[in-house]
């Protein structure tokens, strides 16, 4: 029995792509070997690879002038990489402190350079946002930066703010196609693919090309974005593997209404979590309900003993990643793209059942 997985990542995949990369992984579709065993630099690879860079920007609709590319080192990277190159010495850029993630950006950006924070929400405990009409970027910022949705508090940008000509940066990795975004207002926009779309190991990058006339000199090779811009993310080895199988995620997604399709599920899938949650004495969102996640639903119970109990009777059900991240506590349940309407309704049900025993 498969189980309901509500992991934060990584996470759940679409059953059919795990089938897929079975059928294929020891014969790459009659070639005689398999893609992890293909040169980077030959066609095998490359057909897979053009095919999954052209799905990615005709599902987002990538414009022309965007650079798409997947790096390794995570999006934890990221956090160097960008003030590496942007953050210009001698100047600033503008960061919104929103929860862990975009903390752990700002506070490897501090270490490079100067960071102007813009909104730091840790009196509120991290449960809220700023209202992004009201976010404005300083006066000759580098660039404005965000977080899409904090995975581990459960807030999300419902909208983004207009930076003018300042760029705006996104770490999207935990909401990424979750919902159709205007890629030219941003630019750049980056995330681990290991929560919404596919396995660990890779990092996708969209990043506008004129962002490449403004670095900080004296680059190593592999920090410089202009390196993997130019070879489109083959300067060096790219993690294979998680390509290969995101370009699958890709096609899955496509079959399944896009970026459109995807935004309407996450809206039902996390409709059923909430509204349990709203309707109940028992559960408690300590989110504010205008930012709440889509992605991962964060709740409490009464007790730490009843979310102790929630998690081991879940866990006999066949639900499992349900223990909120071990820095707050609680509970969350993460409600991805491949996440099966059914395990959001099981789960939703399954709470129900729970505060009927326990409340
Ligand atoms: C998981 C996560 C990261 C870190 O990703 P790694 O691939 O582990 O470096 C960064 N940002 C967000 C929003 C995440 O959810």
């Amino acid at each position: 029995m498969r189980k309901m997985n509500f992991a934060a990542g990584p996470s759940v995949m679409p059953l059919e792509v795990l089938e897929e990369l079975q059928r294929n992984l020891v014969d790459y579709h009659g070639k005689g070997l398999s893609m992890v065993e293909a040169s980077h630099r030959g066609g095998m690879f490359e057909e897979m690879y053009d095919e999954c860079l052209s799905d990615f920007r005709s599902i987002l609709g990538v414009p022309d002038d965007y650079d798409v590319y997947f790096l390794g080192g995570g999006a934890t990277l990221q956090f160097t990489m960008i003030p590496m190159n942007f953050l210009l010495s001698g100047r600033h850029a503008d960061y919104t402190r929103t929860g862990s993630w975009s903390n752990k950006a700002a506070d490897d950006a501090a270490k490079l350079g100067n960071v102007n924070v813009i909104f730091d929400g840790k009196d509120g405990n991290y449960t809220s946002l700023p209202d992004p009409a009201e976010v404005k970027p300083s006066e000759g910022s580098c660039y404005l930066y965000l977080c899409s949705n904090e995975t581990i508090g459960g807030i999300e940008w419902q909208s983004f703010p207009d930076t003018g000509s300042v760029p705006l940066i996104a770490d999207m990795s935990s909401d990424f196609l979750s919902r159709p975004v205007d890629v030219s207002r941003f630019a750049m926009i980056y995330g681990g693919v290991q929560k919404n779309l596919g396995p660990a190991g890779a990092v996708f990058i969209i990043m506008r090309h004129d962002m490449l006339e403004h670095r900080n000199p004296g680059l190593t090779a592999y920090m410089d974005y202009a390196k993997h811009a130019k070879d489109k993310g083959l300067y060096n080895t790219p993690p294979v593997f998680s390509i290969w199988a995101v370009g699958l995620v890709l096609k899955w997604i496509k079959e399944n209404g896009g970026a459109e399709g995807m935004e309407r599920n996450a809206i039902m899938k996390s409709g059923y979590i909430y509204d349990v949650i709203d309707g109940s004495g028992f559960y408690r969102s300590p989110v504010d309900p205008r930012y709440r996640s889509r992605m991962n639903v964060v709740f409490r119970c009464p007790t730490e003993e009843l979310e102790a109990k929630f998690v081991q009777e879940a866990q006999k059900e066949g639900m499992i990643g349900l223990k909120g991240h071990r820095s707050v506590g609680g509970l969350r349940a993460s409600l991805y793209n491949a996440l099966p309407m059914e395990d959001a309704a099981s789960l939703a049900m399954f709470m129900k059942e729970f505060e009927r025993r326990n409340g």
